[in-house]
């Protein structure tokens, strides 16, 4: 069940002062107790007391001074999240003097409010309290949110990946009745009856396509690989024995650069290139062989691979719409296909932190450009050359 957005996190609200001044301390009781019932105060005076009674109480917000006898703000923000307290408070962040070089630095480890001690006035220290309390209440329903939306997306997925199993074998069957009726009885079959059997073929032979490429769409989600070292190289030559057929069929050129070692998932990778090459085969031009090109170019943080055809091309409009799922601009009379293929790639890049669009001329060709970011590998070679 989907949890429920914009529930209010409700007073009393538990929050720790941790300021080792007792004026300071004594000032801050004052402000917020005028909201009798709003908050339920907690002390402490160095990093370690206040730990404690992080450990001790589901806190809602803690007030942290900057400087503290036993370390400073930052300090204790890294404690407080290295431990992780399972109420994960909002911090506010209280300084002598304010800097902006300070204030980005604890924004960006967490703290939700940043403010100096001369502008505590009573109305905007206790707002800044209730709002970051309010903030990081919203913080933590998008994260529940989202692992929400994960848990049904894997259920999904998982889904899909079971279905689709369990369709093959009878389509499987399917397709080998209808081959035996045509054999075995070809004889006996008047003219509608062999049309009827073979469109019972085709279509069977197309859901178990379909069928197929599910089990492809819902692999790339459960993927179970390990990211590893990989050499493009070696990927590209499988790919291009794995479509010796229609690249012989179609008389295609092929230009291949030299690619680049990167770290990715490996199996995925070559379903990448082989859906983008298989598609450039595809869909091209009636009047012209296909000549593809396969570059790649060192961006610094990322490689940027590109995928050229001089096929049918794609109209502008179409540009983003061809990487959603079942998608097709053409129709099955024309070209067969599922309209998973570009999806799957989509999915792909996405998997690696990286993305793909296409550039295209109708009439002209397309270039299909996705990237990969530099990372490391997190094992060793475990496929491909490095050399
Ligand atoms: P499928 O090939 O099964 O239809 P894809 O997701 O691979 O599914 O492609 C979606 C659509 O994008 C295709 O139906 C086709 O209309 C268009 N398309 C894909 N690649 C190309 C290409 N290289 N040139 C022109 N159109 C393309």
């Amino acid at each position: 069940m989907m949890t429920e957005l914009h529930s209010q996190p409700s007073p009393p609200f538990n929050v720790l002062i941790v300021e080792d001044s007792p004026e300071d301390r004594e000032l801050y009781r004052r402000i917020l107790s005028r909201n009798a019932g709003t908050f339920r105060l907690y002390e402490a005076s160095n990093i370690d007391e206040g730990l404690d009674l992080a450990r001790q109480h589901a806190l809602d917000c803690i007030v942290l001074d900057f400087q503290l006898p036993d370390g400073d703000g930052i300090d204790f923000i890294h404690k407080y999240q290295d431990a992780r307290f399972a109420s994960g408070a909002a911090i506010v962040m209280v300084t002598g003097r304010g800097s902006e070089r300070t204030a980005v630095e604890v924004m960006k480890l967490g703290a939700l409010d940043y403010i100096t001690k001369s502008s505590i006035l009573e109305g905007f220290f206790t707002q800044s309290i209730l709002n970051a309390i309010e903030r990081q209440h919203l913080k933590g329903e998008i994260v529940r949110y989202q692992q929400e939306l994960e848990r049904s997306y894997q259920a999904l997925s998982e889904f899909t990946h079971t279905a689709s199993h369990d369709l093959k074998a009878p389509l499987r069957h399917i397709v080998s009745y209808c081959n035996l009726i045509r054999e075995d009885f070809a004889d006996k079959l008047d003219e509608k009856g062999a049309e009827y059997i073979k469109r019972l073929g085709v279509n069977a032979q197309r859901l178990q396509k379909l069928v197929d490429d599910l089990l492809a769409y819902s692999e790339v989600a459960n993927s179970r690989e390990e990211k590893t070292t990989v050499d493009c190289n070696v990927i590209m030559a499988e790919v291009l024995e794995v479509l010796e057929e229609p690249i012989r069929e179609t008389n295609a050129t092929l230009n291949v650069a030299p690619l680049p070692v990167i770290t990715a998932f490996p199996f995925r990778v070559k379903q990448l290139f082989q859906n983008l090459i298989s598609n450039a085969i595809k869909y091209r031009s009636r009047d012209r062989n296909p000549v593809i090109s396969v570059k790649v170019q060192d961006k610094g943080n990322e490689y940027q691979f590109a995928i050229e055809d001089n096929g049918c091309g794609i109209e502008p409009e179409f540009s983003s719409v061809i990487f959603q799922a079942f998608k097709r601009l053409h129709t099955r009379d024309e070209i067969e296909g599922s309209g998973l293929g570009l999806s799957i790639c989509r999915k792909i890049t996405e998997m690696h932190g990286g993305g793909i669009w296409v550039e295209s001329k109708p009439g002209t060709g397309s270039v299909f450009y996705f990237t990969i970011p530099k990372l490391e590998a997190r094992r060793n070679v475990l496929y491909g050359t490095t050399g």
